[in-house]
This record gives C-alpha cells, structure tokens and sequence, in this order.
C-alpha cells in the first residue's frame, strides 16, 4: 500500500524499514522466545537494544565518551523542571532564550526550582525570529547556565547555531536533533524528545556532561530528603536509564531510526537534504505574495516551515483541499494558526516534491 504523505509535527512520520522492524518485533522478538512488548527490560535480549541505541547516539552525534546518555519517560517537557533541578540551586540561576510556546514553558518550570530569567525574547513578535548569530544575549555572569530551544516547533525558527556564550549550554533539541551537526561538548545538557525525528513518543534522549552528573550529585545533596529519585540524573545515569521500566518498545523503535539514519550516510547526509528541502519550499513561497511565510529569513526552520495566504479566509480551503490530495497535517499549531510542513528526517523527498507542485496548483486555481 503506499503511504501518504505525512507532515506531521510529532509524533511524526517514521521510515517504512522501521515500520516493518517493528512488526515483526511484536510477534516473536529475534531469540527471545517472545514479543518484543513481552520480554523483560533486563533480559539480555533488551539489554542489547538499548546499548546499541545508545552506542548509535553516540555514533551520529559525535557525543564525548565522558558524556552519560540515558533515556527517560515524561517527554521533553519534564525536561523542562529536571535540566533545571538538577542544575541549579534554588538560589542559583538559569537564564533563557524564549524563542516559542515550548522555550516559555522551560522557563515556567525552571522558575520553580531555580532563579530562571529571560535575557532573550521574541516574544512580542509572536517568536517570528531568533537571536542571530553575533547577537548579544545578555547572559548574567552569575548564570551556572543558559537554556535554549535550537528548534521552535510551533513557529517555524531554528537558531543557525548553538548561543555562543561563556557558560555551559542546557539545549532542547526535540524537534531538530539529527538534522544537523551539533557541537555537543559545549552543551551540559541535551534533551529531545523522540517523536520527531528520532521515533516514537514516550522516550526522551537526554545526554549529559560530567559536570551536569557532578551537579545533579550537588543538588541530590543539598535537597532535604534527596531529589525525588525519578528526577535524578546521577541516579538515572548510573543505573543505565533502568532504575525502573524504561519504554522497551520505544527505545526499540528509536534504535531502528538511528540503524536507518547510519545507513542513510548519517547527520552529514541529512544536513544537506534537509537544507535543500527547505530552501526549495521556502522559495515558493517567498516566489509570489500569495504566500505569506511566518519566520523571518535567518531566522527559519529547516525542519518545521510555516506560513499563510495572503487571504487567512483560503487557509482552511489549503488545509481541506491539500488532505484530499493526500498531504496530510499541514494545519498550523492552533495557537499560531496559518500553515505548517514538518520536514523531518524520516519524509520522504518525494512528499516535498508533491507539496511545491501542490502550492502551484492551489496558488493557480484559489490566486
Ligand atoms: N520542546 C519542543 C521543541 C517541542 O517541539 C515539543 C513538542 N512538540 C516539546 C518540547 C514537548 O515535548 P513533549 O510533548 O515530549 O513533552
């Protein structure tokens, strides 16, 4: 049967390769003796799962052998509080680049635990843009660490690089990692949830600097009592993301995502695909006023493209006519409204191309 094609935000499209791993998964898992979903996570079948995710992370993002990676429940969003809590005392403090919904929900959490403050904001501008490379942030000398969202799912940016700033980096990548190289020995902490294009919900990818453990170690002794243990990175780390059931069938389906991306030739290999894709949808619709694209230039998504009609009245129009056509969840978030094509790893090129000759004929048959 052929699929459709899918431009979802998250969860997202996943290769047919690890579609098909998948299913035959279910059944009767390689010589496990029984499905995947049915086996313990501390059998030795499991435990080879999760090393090679591990091992195949660590491959494609060039992470440093003396980073921990572990993978947690709870998405992206509990990493929101726990980057913060392990982090930072209560006295210490996190500043923040607010980029979008998903950077003001960090700082939401983070000024729970922490003395969180906004040095950066595009708010105002309902987030059409990004700190540009060269351009001060303002960052407080106290700051133990500054977080950013190298993505904004909703909006449709991406900072060209990671902020370059005296002090280490908490990042939440969930929604480009692995679309890019990334330096990650600059960062603390990396977090990202896998739904995009990494796999399936339900897992979180978070890596961690010898001194994010150290300080997570810190805060575990400095809290009454201990940090609550499933919030605990040291812990997690030390018990290889198995101090309690982790996502077995999730962290399988992400293993066979990064097996596809290795074979695929790799983040260098995405890199240039995803560039190429987004600049041939970005300039149909920078190509006639018809389109009205949300992000600023230098400031917009490779992964995530958003955009509206010059008359907002033909955008559902799009939106129904172009899922009749079999192009599906072009929608924009509904706080943004308007348009969006995530143009994550796992689509196929072929749907990019469907979706520029869709523009023309809607653009020919609604301009
Ligand atoms: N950060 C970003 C950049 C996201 O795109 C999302 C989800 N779309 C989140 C955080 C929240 O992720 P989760 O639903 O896994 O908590």
């Amino acid at each position: 049967m052929a699929r459709l094609h899918n431009f979802s935000a998250g969860p997202a499209v996943l290769p047919v390769p690890v579609i098909d791993a998948l299913r035959e998964a279910l059944p009767e898992f390689g010589q496990a003796r029984a499905g995947l979903m049915e086996i313990s996570h501390r059998s030795k079948d499991f435990q080879a799962v999760i090393d090679a995710a591990e091992a195949r992370l660590r491959s494609l993002l060039g992470i440093p052998k003396d980073y921990a990676v572990v993978f947690l429940q709870g998405g992206a969003s509990m990493q929101f509080y726990m980057s913060a809590l392990n982090i930072a005392g209560p006295t210490d403090g996190i500043d923040y680049i607010e980029t979008g919904t998903w950077s003001s929900k960090a700082i939401k959490e983070g000024a729970r635990v922490c003395d969180a403050r906004v040095v950066w904001s595009s708010k105002a501008t309902r987030f059409d843009r990004v700190p540009q490379p060269g351009e001060a942030l303002a960052v407080r000398d106290s700051a133990v660490a500054l977080h950013y969202t190298s993505n904004n799912t909703v909006a449709g940016t991406q900072l060209q690089a990671a902020p370059d700033v005296a002090v280490p980096l908490i990042g939440d990548l969930s929604s480009d990692i692995g679309s890019r190289a990334i330096d990650v020995g600059r960062h603390a902490v990396i977090y990202a949830g896998a739904q995009k294009n990494l796999g399936p919900s339900g897992v979180t990818a978070v890596i961690l600097s010898p001194w994010a453990i150290e300080r997570s170690k810190a805060a575990d002794a400095a809290r009454p009592g201990g940090l609550p243990s499933m919030l605990n990175y040291a812990l997690m780390a030390a018990k290889g993301s198995m101090f309690n059931t982790p996502n077995t069938l999730g962290i399988f389906a992400l293993e066979r995502v990064l097996a596809w991306m290795q074979d695929r030739g790799g983040v260098a290999f995405f890199e240039q695909r995803n560039k190429a894709r987004a600049d041939a949808l970005y300039a149909v619709l920078d190509g006639s006023p018809f389109w009205t694209p949300r992000a600023l230039p230098g400031s917009r998504s490779m992964m995530n493209v958003t955009w509206g009609i010059h008359d907002p009245a033909l955008e559902p129009i799009f939106v129904r006519e172009s899922d009749a056509a079999g192009l599906l969840a072009l929608k924009g978030h509904r706080s943004m409204g308007g348009l969006r094509a995530s143009l994550y790893n796992a689509l196929p090129d072929a749907a990019v191309e469907a979706l520029v000759d869709f523009l023309g004929v809607f653009e020919a048959r609604h301009g």
